[in-house]
């Protein structure tokens, strides 16, 4: 197959002869009166009744017992670390297939990354890879999973919902209960994707979500925790609006903590789109559907949802027969006005990464030569075209 044909799917599902971005937001419903409504009631800050709703709202939606707006996903991922009990000097394994927002957040706190490979099915976090990793270099002692070779500790496993599509959660906390490790979960790219029919980000210790620009639902910038129990909840909400003690005029502090908290405005854009959240995900299915038709029989191979999961689609892959064909359409695509884009450059390879401990990363080498991501934002589609 050539890149030509691809350029002539995408404007004839897009139907335009301009520019085709990767993802953008689209405001259809409430989001104009919400945000107003902030304003005319000047609760624009991190108090308010939307903030309140957004995060009822996610909590019903994902069934997390606790869900707490942060200001964007990183600083979710940042206050989730920090509840999980990550410390200076300690180790989490991640994957060295993601976005950098994972491992900034982990590097800020004095810990140190470690990268293991993703499993080809998910483009995840791999179970067998992480128990391999571990049988290897560490050991269990009384004060938890010890690296041998540097007597660090490992406190936490972060797997990353890669385009939305779960890992093997199962597999995965089978490992961390075995060796005494907490599981975060980097769910940035995953609200309304289903492990099992349970929601990604409320399998782990605790989850992250995004509403970044580009996420299937924005609030401008903003992010949100989600945690097993009510008692995580209260203690993160808590550690997120700077862990001041409530009191009606008395300004006490209990321990250091971060200004975290979403603001009211941000929220009001998120309680609309939320309400938009399954229609989305209706259009991104069948979107995904297209493409997945379009290059059935061909020898790029679409990326689809793993069989024991439901994922969001949110952002479209496609794995490239070889690293010339990814090139060519990387420049066609991108000389014609559609937007496609290389996945993120392997965690290692950059400059403060660099030196981070690492297991065989075969397949995520693999994914960062061949994959390319193509346009993806919900679209109505005139069903005669599928
Ligand atoms: C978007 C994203 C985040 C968080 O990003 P913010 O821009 O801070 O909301 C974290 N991890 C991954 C994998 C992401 O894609």
């Amino acid at each position: 197959m050539k890149a030509t044909p691809i350029v002539e799917f995408v404007r004839d599902i897009y139907k335009t002869d301009d520019f085709i971005p990767l993802h953008v937001p689209t405001f259809n419903g409430n989001e104009k009166a919400y945000v107003m409504q902030t304003i005319e009631s000047t609760f624009v800050s991190s108090v308010g009744k939307f903030v309140d709703d957004f995060e009822r709202k996610i909590e019903a939606y994902t069934g997390s017992a606790k869900a707490v707006a942060t200001v964007n996903g990183t600083a979710a991922l940042h206050a989730a670390l920090y509840m999980a009990g990550v410390q200076r000097d300690d180790l989490v394994i991640t994957q060295a297939l993601t976005f950098v927002a994972t491992c900034n957040a982990l590097h800020h706190m004095g810990a140190e990354p470690i990268f293991v490979d993703v499993s080809p099915i998910s483009l995840g976090l791999c179970p067998k890879a992480v128990e391999a990793y571990l049988c290897e270099y560490a050991e269990k002692t009384e004060t938890g999973c010890v690296h041998k070779g540097s007597g660090q500790r490992i406190k936490a496993v972060v797997p990353m919902h890669t385009f939305g599509h779960p890992v093997e959660l199962d597999e995965l906390n089978i490992v961390c209960r075995q060796w005494n490790i907490t599981l975060v979960e980097d769910a940035a790219e995953s609200l309304g994707s289903f492990y099992k029919g349970k929601h990604t980000g409320t399998i782990g210790d605790f989850g992250a979500l995004s509403f970044n620009g580009n996420k299937i639902i924005t609030t401008g910038g903003g992010g949100m925790v989600l945690c097993q129990t009510a008692e995580f909840g209260a203690r993160t909400k808590h550690v997120t609006t700077t862990a001041k003690v409530p009191h009606p005029y008395e300004f006490f502090h209990d321990e250091p903590g971060f200004n975290y908290r979403m603001p009211n405005l941000n929220a009001a854009l998120g309680c609309a789109q939320m309400e938009a959240l399954e229609n989305y995900l209706i259009q991104k299915r069948q979107l995904a559907g297209l493409y997945e038709g379009f290059f059935s029989g061909s020898d790029f191979k679409f990326v689809t949802e793993p069989g024991y999961a439901r994922s969001n689609y949110w952002l479209n892959a496609v794995i490239c027969p070889d690293k010339q064909s990814r090139e060519e359409v990387l420049s066609v695509t991108n000389n014609s006005g559609v937007m496609t884009r290389p996945i993120w450059q392997l965690m290692h390879r950059l400059p403060m990464f660099k030196n981070a401990m690492r297991g065989d990363l075969s397949c995520s080498e693999f994914v960062e030569a061949h994959l390319i991501n193509l346009p993806s934002t919900p679209v109505v589609l005139n069903t005669s075209q599928g």
